[in-house]
């Protein structure tokens, strides 16, 4: 860190089921100089807090405890997915380096930043060392701060055509066949260029706007696929759905008549699903996604790996496609860890008939990783950015040529 931060005036929340940590690492935070420390023994506490919390008070750093009987710390930090947490995270368990490691992997998909972990008993000297990573976000590296948009804002968007569709390639690991496309939106603003759905995705599903959002960009998707088909490019085409779409059946009506008026068929529509928060009532949504399949939408669980309820997912919605989560892809090839779950979620997927697409392939050494394995489709920066519609047929001639001169399958080797 290249900023000096007051000790004094770092938030610090400590998550831990046992009274005894608690107090013992209030005792050392308070001899380093830490005076703004709040304890929690719950998860359910803790997320209270921070959902109370504005700007002000809101945490900087939490000591994450991973073993905790009633929401373990995989499930809190999904639950710090949903409130959108600003912070910083310290992992602390007794569990050996590996489940250290993974958990820490999980943690850095959900785009949460990591100061590191730490191993019970804690020394005060690594903690100390530790928390002297954190730095204010804007501080730390310049440009990262993230602006939020509001609700009225980003609704007059949705309204004025400011959202676009942007496409990214579906590729056939096999033989390079360009089999689909993946819609990602984006938001053209006045002032602020082009800004990406992290930043307002989350609005959207807090303030009631993300039914009329998708519905924008699934006509818009639908309306390009009937371009493409006219001009003899078959391809699948993937739109990402909320959750919270999912709530009510009017969904499914939108979807089938969208598509029909375009004249595409179902077979060519894939369905991307998150499970990236916690959902009160499953049953609506099981309804809807199990309705789009029997009319023949292929559904797609997108981010998989980085939800520990994916699971149960899988064993009651049909799902056509999984998406491995790109935090488990890119390197997997160099580290054992990465690799376990790459090879987990394939060998699941293969087990349940499901196709795989690979996420967040990025070079070479990804790319034949998954040649090597028999993964199914790759997606990611190695294949292509996200496009344009206009640039796509330029790009798939490009790509057909990239495929004949240097990624032609000869000297292969399966696993
Ligand atoms: P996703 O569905 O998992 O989409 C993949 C994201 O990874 C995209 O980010 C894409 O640009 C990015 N990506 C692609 N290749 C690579 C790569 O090689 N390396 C890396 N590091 N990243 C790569 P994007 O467009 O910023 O979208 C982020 C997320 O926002 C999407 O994740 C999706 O969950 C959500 N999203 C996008 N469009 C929509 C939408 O229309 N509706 C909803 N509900 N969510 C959307
Ligand atoms: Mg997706
Ligand atoms: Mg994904």
């Amino acid at each position: 860190m290249n900023v000096m931060v007051e000790r004094s005036t770092v938030k610090i929340l400590v998550l831990d089921d046992e009274s005894f940590m608690l107090k013992l690492l209030n005792r050392i935070l308070s001899n380093l100089g830490y005076g703004s420390i709040t304890l929690c023994d719950s998860g359910r506490a803790a997320l209270e807090k921070i959902a109370n919390a504005d700007a002000d008070t809101v945490p900087n750093v939490i000591l994450l405890d991973l073993n905790m009987p009633e929401m373990d710390g995989i499930e809190f930090v999904r639950h710090l997915v949903e409130l959108h947490y600003p912070g910083s995270l310290i992992l602390v368990s007794g569990e050996d380096e590996r489940i250290l490691q993974t958990t820490e992997k999980l943690v850095r998909a959900h785009k949460i930043p990591i100061l590191g972990y730490l191993h019970k008993p804690v020394a005060p000297d690594a903690l100390a060392a530790m928390l002297g990573k954190w730095g204010p976000p804007s501080a730390s590296v310049p440009g990262t701060a993230k602006k939020v948009y509001s609700a009225d804002e980003l609704r007059a968007a949705i309204k004025g055509g400011a959202l676009i569709n942007y496409y990214q390639p579906k590729v056939a690991v096999a033989d390079g066949e360009v089999i689909g496309v993946e819609t990602l939106v984006r938001w053209r603003h006045p002032t602020d260029g082009i800004v990406f759905p992290d930043q307002f995705i989350g609005v959207a599903e807090a303030s009631g706007l993300i039914d009329d959002l998708t519905q924008t960009v699934f006509t818009a998707a639908m309306i390009q696929a009937k371009a493409w088909q006219e001009a003899s490019l078959l391809l699948r085409i993937a739109v990402n759905v909320s959750m919270d779409n999912l709530a009510s059946i009017n969904f499914l009506n939108f979807v089938a008549e969208a598509a029909a008026k375009e004249g595409i068929a179902p077979q060519h529509v894939v369905l991307e699903v998150t499970e990236s928060r916690l959902m009160q009532d499953t049953r609506a949504p099981l309804e809807i996604l199990t309705r789009l399949r029997l009319k023949r939408f292929r559904l797609s669980i997108d981010d998989f790996g980085t939800g520990h309820s994916s699971l149960a997912q899988l064993r009651d919605i049909p799902f056509d496609e999984l998406k491995i989560d790109q935090g488990f892809v890119h390197r997997a090839s160099m580290d054992e860890t990465l690799r376990a779950i790459y090879d987990a979620s394939l060998s699941l997927a293969r087990q349940l008939n499901m196709e795989v697409v690979a996420e967040g392939v990025q070079d070479r050494e990804d790319w034949d990783l998954l040649r090597r394995t028999g993964c199914d489709l790759a997606q990611g920066t190695f294949v292509s950015r996200p496009l344009l519609p206009e640039e796509i047929p330029g790009w798939i001639e490009l790509w057909r040529e990239r495929v004949q001169t240097e990624l032609s399958p000869t000297e292969d080797v399966k696993e």
